[in-house]
């Protein structure tokens, strides 16, 4: 049994090898998302500043950096993970990294997070090399509206990617950043433009990052209040099964007249989940970030870097985990979020 030292008040108990990986809080971590660029096609006007800077290449993780710091989560319990960015398809080479984590032992399930833009060309691909399931962001079937947000993003393209990803066999969700002004109108056909597809959109409520930089509050939109825009539309919703949330943050709902008629919600701001949160992210630079609402982190590239063995890797990971808060502190003013920006978390 091995007792890992930690910064911060408590050590987490876990019993390695094999054992439980926990925080301080109970909360067992078997998801990881993992930035591969902080770069991206598009520029939505939520994620991205205009003036953010990107790295420089040689900071970025290699693929054999990447698959080694996955195999090491691997072998503390980590079974999931999430390819993210920026945006995943742009790192050269993704298909081939797709093929190398998802041979990494005891990782059951990788899955990306993409704007689509290049997914026509690339989901048959991403299939063949072991992704199991992609999530594709569409805040508006509006083209031009389409274009406006993400700052010159091209909608039939997306609608084409994401045909092709479910022609490919993947599991497609469609993520949606729900603003009001911008796509509140729009949110009763987001979901039956899934249903059409036999897929599930899920609404997100706009995260105060960047320092609170890119969010007004005057577009904020509760889980409540998205909830009745659905309703609106397609009749009453009622709680799906708690449990099918169980990898990610979403929660689910129903039309009650219909229960294969679903909708997500990834409620940050007013229904928070933390309690519950399993993972934790790396971004593409190697930092480990333990929450998505604050700055903290480790950077795990420069203990690779700096001839660390594997158990050097582990004593950092337990420093980040046993750091790890009780939750984020977004406010709907927009206040209490981090410095980070989402370009470079991957959401
Ligand atoms: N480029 C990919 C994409 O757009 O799906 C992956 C990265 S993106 C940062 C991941 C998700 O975060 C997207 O669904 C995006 O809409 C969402 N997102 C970006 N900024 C956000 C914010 N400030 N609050 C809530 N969600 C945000
Ligand atoms: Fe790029 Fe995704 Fe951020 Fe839009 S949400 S700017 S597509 S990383």
């Amino acid at each position: 049994m091995l007792r890992l030292p930690v910064l911060g008040s408590s050590p987490p108990p876990w019993d390695l090898p094999g054992g439980r990986f926990e925080d301080r809080f109970g909360r067992r971590i078997s998801y990881l998302r993992v930035s591969l660029t902080d770069r991206c096609n598009y520029r939505c006007t939520y994620c991205m500043p205009e003036d953010v800077e990107f790295k420089p290449r040689a900071e970025l993780l290699t693929f054999e950096e990447i698959v080694r710091l996955i195999t090491v989560f691997a072998g503390l319990g980590v079974r999931r993970v999430r390819l993210t960015g920026g945006e995943p398809t742009v790192r050269k080479d993704v298909v081939q990294l797709v093929g190398m984590v998802a041979a990494v032992e005891g990782i059951d399930s990788v899955v990306m997070t993409s704007n689509g833009h290049l997914l026509a060309d690339l989901a048959a691909p991403l299939a063949a090399a072991g992704l199991k399931g992609i999530n594709v962001s569409i805040d508006t079937l509006d083209a031009d509206r389409f274009a406006t947000v993400t700052r010159n993003g091209d909608l039939a393209r997306v609608v084409a990617g994401v045909d092709a990803a479910r022609a490919a066999g993947l599991t497609v969700k469609l993520n949606a950043v729900a603003l009001r002004g911008i796509n509140d109108h729009e949110l009763g056909a987001l979901a039956a433009f899934g249903w059409e597809r036999g897929i599930v959109t899920r609404y997100i409520e706009h995260m105060p990052m960047s320092g609170g930089e890119l969010y007004d509050d005057s577009h904020e939109l509760s889980a409540a209040e998205i909830r009745a825009a659905v309703e609106a539309d397609h009749g009453p919703l009622a709680a799906s099964d708690p449990a099918r949330a169980h990898h990610g943050p979403s929660r689910y709902w129903h039309l009650a007249a219909d229960p294969r008629r679903e909708i997500g919600i990834i409620s940050a701001m007013t229904e928070h989940f933390c309690d519950a949160c399993n993972r934790v992210r790396l971004t593409a630079t190697g930092e480990l970030h333990a929450c998505l609402g604050h700055d903290d982190a480790v950077n795990l590239r420069d203990v690779l870097r700096g001839g660390g063995n594997d158990e050097d890797v582990i004593h950092a990971i337990a420093a980040a985990v046993g750091a790890k808060r009780a939750g984020h502190e977004f406010q709907r003013t927009g206040a209490g979020g981090p410095m980070k920006h989402m370009i470079s978390m991957g959401g």
